[in-house]
């Protein structure tokens, strides 16, 4: 029985000029997840709102699950168009609609209406009261209650006539490409599709690069990563995924560093490569699913260590949680049954046995200078060596 959609966003973020922007992202955000769509469907700004026409017949549950997934959006209020012909058919419409949405009448309801065209032979109070009178009217079981309707019953009336009275919740945030552009260092693990899902939700469009390590590393652990990379795609929108090959640079890092420091030097270079290639495609910060105290190498001391190498700004959405707030979130968006697959990751199979959980940066520098002969070479071949998947969410 719908035929369009109102969005609802709260959050402008950045008022003044910066507004037009933020709609013109989110419109471009909502034509994206409806290209997902079955059906057509046209996207309009007009007077503060966005509206989605369905231009052809579609699938309500598939529509509204998409838009779900768009940043930005606070509310989806589906909508019936009735043509303005007369009052007396407005009511006729008004009443078959409160039929078919709410079955059941034992409930309250307030007529909200709204003149967006002034020739409008009644005002709003009018509106609100004839057609609260036609409501009541119809059914007698229902009541109507100014202060705490259980339906607020919108009516608008533009050129066509607009009624709405559900409001689905969106996921909130901002909408992607409001906010700039960063680079998330995607594992195969649990932490980091949320912390990029979470950075994505401030409106930052996302990059990501995974250190793979083969043949320390499956293919099967680089196409799960590939995997994640395209679920959290659903949310914002193509990733560039570099692949990394680091197998190199871990193996010389072995070969010449103490092995109880070998995750901290580790961790280092691929926050210098993560930061190389940031810096290469305009990404304007570094985002990874640290926590403090999850390993040895996210203690406070071993997160100052890692953060040295970096110019860029680290954000760390996910500093302050615990696995089990981590856990929920992943289960929210669809990562977490992938996520738990068992390929191991690059950093599992170099692990010390007792990693440091407490590294000095100076004696870090001071063992990291025996790499010096060959770690440039080495990182330059691995930059060289990129290999970039354009990931997109599909079903
Ligand atoms: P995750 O669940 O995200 O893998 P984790 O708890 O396993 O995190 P670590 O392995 O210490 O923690 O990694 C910390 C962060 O470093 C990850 O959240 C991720 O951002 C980044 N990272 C770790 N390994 C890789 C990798 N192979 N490629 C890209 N980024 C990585
Ligand atoms: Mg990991």
């Amino acid at each position: 029985m719908f035929t369009a959609f109102l969005i609802k966003y709260a959050e402008i973020g950045i008022k003044g000029k910066n507004r037009h922007l933020f709609e013109e992202a989110l419109a471009q955000q909502i034509k994206y997840a409806l290209k997902r769509c079955e059906g057509e469907f046209k996207v309009t700004r007009t007077q503060g709102r966005i509206y989605v026409d369905a231009l052809s017949e579609f699938d309500y549950e598939e529509t509204v699950a998409e838009l779900k997934t768009v940043f930005g959006i606070s509310g989806i209020c589906p909508v019936v168009y009735a043509e303005d012909e007369g009052f007396e058919k407005l009511a006729k419409r008004v009443v078959s609609y409160m039929d078919e949405v709410y079955p059941d009448k034992n409930i309250t309801f307030k007529v909200q209406a709204r003149r967006a065209r002034k020739n409008y032979p009644m005002n709003s109070m009018e509106i609100n009261s004839e057609l609260g009178g036609a409501i009541l009217d119809a059914f007698p079981e229902i009541k109507v209650d100014v202060h705490n309707p259980d339906v607020l019953l919108n009516v608008e009336i533009r050129e066509k006539i607009y009624i709405y009275s559900i409001e689905i919740p969106g996921p909130g945030g901002m909408p992607v490409g409001s906010n700039g552009k960063a680079m998330l260092l995607l594992s195969g693990g649990i932490d980091s599709p949320v912390a990029g899902y979470m950075v994505a939700k401030r409106g930052v469009k996302i990059d990501a690069v995974y250190f793979h390590a083969p043949p320390y590393t499956s293919d099967r652990a680089k196409q799960k990563v590939v995997d994640l990379a395209r679920l959290v795609s659903r949310y914002t929108g193509p990733i560039y995924l570099h692949v990394i090959n680091f197998t190199d640079i871990q193996l010389y890092i072995y070969e010449k560093c103490p092995h109880d420091e070998l995750t901290i030097i580790m961790r280092r270079y691929m926050m210098k490569i993560a930061e190389k290639i940031a810096k290469d495609t305009e990404c304007l910060g570094l985002i990874t699913g640290e926590s403090i105290g999850q390993v040895a190498s996210q203690t406070i001391q071993s997160l100052a260590v890692t953060n040295e190498v970096c110019t860029l700004p680290v954000f760390r959405p996910l500093i302050g949680f615990d696995k089990m707030e981590i856990v929920d979130i992943s289960e929210k968006i669809n990562t977490y049954e992938t996520s738990i697959l068992p390929y191991e990751d690059c950093c599992t199979i170099f692990v010390a046995k007792h990693p440091v959980t407490k590294p000095n940066l100076n004696v870090i520098k001071r063992h990291e200078k025996n790499l010096e002969e060959k770690i440039d070479e080495l990182v330059q071949t691995a930059l060289d060596t990129d290999e970039v998947i354009v990931v997109n969410w599909e079903k």
